[in-house]
């Protein structure tokens, strides 16, 4: 609150500016980041405060957003009414998510200007700014997904076309994390994943069975994988199969090709006719080949080289623009709580004028009478009354006592 001086006016015409908004908080997917490790220590983030607001009209600058990087891929979380809800998909670069709105700044006295109020005492302090908690995942970004029972050999096939070292095991193991490996034939480089876990009743969480999925629904390509060595490796096939339609979310949709492993072992050749056949009737021709050994690795690659080149690529065509993913402001807290004949006013908008006011050690009946007007203006005085408020009642608006 500012009034222009004057020589021989004690206060001119009314001058204080509006205060400058806070800073917003963005979240931006950036390709130079693969990791989300630099957030693993930092705990608050804050975009920049708006400046106050000063006299000679003169607006406070507004706070520098606060934009913090994030790999490609990122998914957000915001807790609201502590539950987890997904707000954000950040899979391209440069896509945009708002996590958090700076407080506007608030009004000077000059504001209230009209023909009836010349002098008008009223200021308003700036909006807090909003508070977010988030969560964060990064969707690994895999061009081929490996998928298949476990024992299929999809951890024995990773390690073999690259620089991947999952652990391997001689039994149903499930990998806990997801492996990734970047895979270069024949001048071509690609990202294959390993999806582990996919166990009957997976695409209900089984055994982390949805936490791996996830990670498949960016591949642009599924493999299936299915052990030749196995009694029944069509029914192998089937069951991850009606795991991945049931899952949903697309994934059943992906291109997708049958690949036999275990082809060095003899159990494994005697029935490679009969896999075939069966195979055929469900509409593919596998690829058999042996991981351990190598033998028919070869072939895969090249397959899958090619039909990588077919495929579109996993971002949008250039000059679409990036996605800005943005919610609208919070709504303003209105809220009124009655404690006998006191009244409590908890609205926004009149307790971050009455903050100002409150720091006053007596209000003048000029200010009183401001506050009043402005009050009513606002709907307050109506929904009071509408709340039961008598004449005579104290409204508490942020600590300041009105009689009413
Ligand atoms: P995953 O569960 O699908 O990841 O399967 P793993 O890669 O961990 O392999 C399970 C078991 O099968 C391990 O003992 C591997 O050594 C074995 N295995 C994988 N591929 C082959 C293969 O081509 N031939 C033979 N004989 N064994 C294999
Ligand atoms: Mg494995």
């Amino acid at each position: 609150m500012s009034f222009r001086r004057e020589r021989y006016v004690p206060r001119g015409g009314p001058d204080g500016g509006d205060g400058g908004n806070g800073g917003d908080v963005w979240l931006v997917a950036d390709a130079s980041l693969a990791t989300l490790a630099s957030y693993a220590y930092g705990k608050v983030y804050r975009g920049e405060d708006g400046e106050h607001g000063r006299g000679k009209t003169q607006r406070g600058k507004d706070g520098t957003p606060l934009v913090l990087p994030v790999p490609v891929g990122t998914v957000v979380f915001r807790q609201v009414q502590g539950r987890w809800r997904q707000e954000a998909d950040l899979a391209v670069p440069g896509a945009r998510y708002l996590a958090a709105y700076g407080g506007r700044g608030g009004r000077g006295n000059r504001w209230w200007v009209s023909p009836t109020n010349q002098e008008p005492l009223l200021a308003e302090a700036g909006e807090p700014g909003e508070q977010v908690r988030l969560r964060l995942e990064v969707k690994l970004l895999a061009d081929v997904g490996i998928i298949g029972k476990p024992n299929a050999g999809k951890s024995t096939l990773i390690a073999r076309v690259s620089h991947a070292r999952p652990k391997i095991a001689p039994y149903p193991f499930t990998t806990l994390q997801p492996v990734l490996g970047a895979v270069s034939w024949k001048g071509r480089e690609f990202i294959a994943m390993e999806v582990p876990g996919l166990i009957r009743g997976a695409h209900a969480g089984a055994g982390l069975g949805t936490e791996f999925l996830r990670h498949a629904e960016r591949a642009r390509l599924l493999v299936h994988l299915v052990d030749g060595s196995g009694s029944d490796p069509l029914q192998d096939w089937q069951e991850v199969e009606e795991e991945v339609r049931l899952y949903g979310k697309g994934l059943a949709d992906k291109p997708r090709l049958v690949a036999v492993n275990k082809m060095d072992l003899p159990e494994a050749q005697a029935q490679k006719e009969k896999i075939a056949l069966a195979f055929a009737q469900v509409g593919h021709t596998p690829l058999f080949l042996s991981a351990a050994t190598g033998e028919g690795v070869d072939a895969l690659l090249d397959r899958l080289v090619a039909d990588l080149e077919r495929l579109p690529p996993p971002v949008p065509p250039a000059g679409e623009p990036p996605p800005v993913f943005q919610r609208p402001r919070p709504r303003e807290r209105r809220r009124i709580v009655r404690e006998g004949s006191v009244w409590r006013l908890e609205w926004e908008r009149a307790e971050r004028i009455a903050s100002l006011l409150v720091k006053q050690k007596r209000l003048s009946w000029k200010e009183k009478a401001q506050l009043r007007v402005e009050l009513e203006r606002m709907g307050a005085g109506q929904a009071l009354a509408h709340a039961g408020v008598q004449p005579g009642d104290t409204v508490l608006v942020d600590g300041l006592e009105l009689e009413w």
